[in-house]
């Protein structure tokens, strides 16, 4: 079972659930929490574990080598990305903008352009009793948080394959929050009931449905804001599995890198309300 944790805004609570939820269910059999926010990975502040394994990841990038180029501009012509530029003597390659597609150095007659491999960033993997953590972190200037987010599930997929693996996805509806649901069994939007956090909500909720997605709701906060949310997904049938009150002693909790899902009832029970749904869409 994959389950991305995922939201149309930042701030709703996503790493909040997603720490939580993995610790809840590690209690109970193995769990994989990865964190596939690479730009910003925080899930790492909650949990602690031993250091099991290091490994840094590359991207492929053509580099131009002019022995046998005859600059015919092939290259430049097949590129759909704008990364190469055929110039008087020369020809440039831009790898912020290269989706590493193999498609000029591939086609290019006099293979000039050779793919060789850039550093993107890391991924560290930590074990805690029966709960793997993965987070990778990409370099600071990098472009792309698409090939290290592949890169890490496929990590998971490899290391990791029969243990429930819990997401903690980046915010959003653009290329890293769709890549980082890719193959999951189960979207839980975390919800923050206000009108902002509503209107993003409808976001998510049209891009999962686009790429047929299975998803609920869990609403963080519930208790500000107004019932616009949880109205909207009643009229869609889209199940509300959770609601986590707005409660300062939590917020507190948070604040200082804390996790909580022990040290209150309604959180246990919050908990385990989102554990039966995942069961059930097991069976
Ligand atoms: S396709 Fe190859 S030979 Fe042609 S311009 Fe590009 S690098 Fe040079
Ligand atoms: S590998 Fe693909 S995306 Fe990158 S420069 Fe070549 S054609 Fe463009």
């Amino acid at each position: 079972m994959k389950i991305s944790i995922a939201s149309g805004k930042g701030g709703t609570g996503k790493t909040f659930i997603a720490t939580n939820l993995a610790s809840y269910i590690a209690e109970r059999e193995n769990t994989v929490l990865v964190d596939m926010d690479v730009e910003e990975p925080n899930s790492g502040i909650f949990i602690k574990g031993d250091n099991i394994h290091s490994e840094d990841k590359f991207k492929m990038i053509p580099e131009w080598e002019s022995k046998n180029c005859t600059l015919c501009g092939l290259c430049q012509d097949v590129c759909n990305f704008h990364a190469v530029l055929k110039v008087k003597d020369g020809i440039m390659v831009f790898p912020e903008l290269c989706h590493s597609c193999y498609a000029c150095s591939e086609l290019c007659p006099h293979s000039s352009l050779p793919m060789k491999p850039v550093k993107i960033g890391t991924l560290d993997h930590y074990r805690k009793g029966k709960l793997d953590f993965i987070e990778s972190k990409l370099n600071v200037g990098e472009e792309q948080a698409v090939p290290l987010i592949s890169q890490t599930d496929a990590y998971a997929d490899y290391h990791l394959k029969n243990k429930i693996r819990i997401c903690d996805c980046p915010p959003g509806t653009a290329c890293p929050a769709i890549e980082s649901v890719k193959d999951s069994d189960l979207v839980i939007l975390a919800a923050e009931p206000t009108p902002f956090g509503f209107h993003d909500l409808k976001l998510i909720i049209k891009a999962m449905q686009k790429i047929g997605k299975r998803i609920a709701v869990v609403i963080n906060k519930a208790g500000i804001g107004n019932d616009d949310t949880e109205i909207f997904c009643r009229e869609n049938k889209i199940p509300v599995i959770a609601k986590i009150p707005h409660y300062r002693k939590l917020a507190v909790c948070y604040s200082k890198g804390e996790l909580v899902y022990d040290r209150f009832g309604f959180m246990q029970t919050e908990m385990g309300k989102i554990y039966s749904h995942i069961k059930e869409i097991a069976k």
